[in-house]
């Protein structure tokens, strides 16, 4: 579904917003902080984070103009707060900012669900204020502000969920602030993202915490071997299982019925595989094998590789 937002590609122009304030300066936060300077799209940027180790990473890296543990305080005269924290946090955090968000102040989020996250925002937020809910397909599994950096989004897409009846003029300055940092935009509805990103990121997700878990199941001997002979199949799938658990409990318990279908999916077709196996039908391994080596080439194709 392209919607002519990629179109523009302005250059380093004005700021795209007054007051930008991010809440939750991780991986995500800090590298959207980054940006945000890099590219002039903020005339002022102010982090918002519980912890205070993060705050003071974020005022020793120069990530902000202001730091600020109270985010109702943090978010009076923003043009825009984006959330970039864990779902489970959504609910109390737009609780507390609501009262104090001037009219026609734009919230916008980073979640990697996000029919959940748009039905929390527009329910808890005041009507005065445009939700503009945004998924930027980019990460690592490191976590914490020292891990960001400005280039994350660059090449990348960056989905945008608007619910029906958001100002336009809204979703086209956080597009604006998107294609700025370097990445792509496509515009989705919710319920469609949920899906595509379960069986794209979640399923691939929940797979590698549990074949990394049941290696660690293993006998003690054997564990040891797992670790030093880990070829390059395995060691991928450890890379991805040390994703912050947080993160991706909240993930998991957002995006329940479309995980669970595609996982429904998958474990047929990992029993047909299995069959295959037992019968010994090379024939059917083979054509199954070839069928998703295409789709690799597809990815590189796409530079999303
Ligand atoms: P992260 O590195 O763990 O950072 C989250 C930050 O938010 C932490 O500093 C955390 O502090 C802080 N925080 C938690 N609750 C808060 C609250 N109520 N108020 C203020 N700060 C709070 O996580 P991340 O990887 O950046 O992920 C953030 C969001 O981005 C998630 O919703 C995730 O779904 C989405 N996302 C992640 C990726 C990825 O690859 N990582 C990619 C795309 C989108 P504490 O550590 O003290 O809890």
């Amino acid at each position: 579904m392209s919607d002519g937002l990629n179109q523009v590609d302005p250059g380093e122009g004005a700021p795209v917003f007054e007051r930008v304030v991010l809440i939750g300066l991780g991986l995500i936060g800090s590298s959207l902080a980054r940006a945000l300077r890099v590219h002039n799209i903020a005339r002022r940027i102010v982090a918002v984070d519980t912890s205070l180790d993060v705050c003071q990473a974020v005022d020793r890296l120069h990530l902000a103009d202001e730091t600020q543990s109270d985010a109702a305080l943090a978010v009076r005269g923003a043009d825009l707060v984006v959330l970039c924290v864990p779902l489970g946090a959504y609910e109390a955090i737009a609780q507390q900012i609501g009262p104090h968000l001037a009219p026609g102040a734009i919230v916008s989020d980073v979640g990697s669900v996000k029919e959940v996250a748009t039905n929390v925002l527009v329910q808890n937020l005041p009507a005065h204020v445009q939700v503009v809910p945004g998924h930027p397909i980019a990460g690592t599994e490191h976590s914490g502000p020292e891990a960001g950096f400005a280039k994350l989004f660059e090449g990348r897409w960056c989905i945008l969920t608007p619910p029906d009846g958001t100002d336009e003029a809204a979703v086209e300055r956080v597009a604006e602030m998107w294609r700025r940092c370097g990445s792509m935009i496509e515009r989705m509805d919710a319920p469609h993202h949920d899906k595509v990103l379960a069986i794209t990121s979640h399923l691939p997700h929940l797979i590698a915490y549990t074949i990394v878990g049941t290696a660690a199941d293993l006998a003690e001997d054997a564990k040891a071997e797992v670790i030093k002979f880990s070829a390059s199949g395995f060691r991928d799938f450890t890379r991805i299982a040390a994703s912050d658990p947080t993160m991706w409990r909240d993930v998991f318990l957002n995006n329940r019925e479309a995980t669970l279908e595609m996982l429904q999916r998958f474990t047929e077709d990992l029993t047909a595989l299995q069959k295959a196996i037992r019968r010994g039908d090379g024939e059917t391994l083979h054509r199954m094998f070839t069928r998703t080596r295409g789709i690799r080439r597809s990815i590189i194709d796409a530079r999303q590789a």
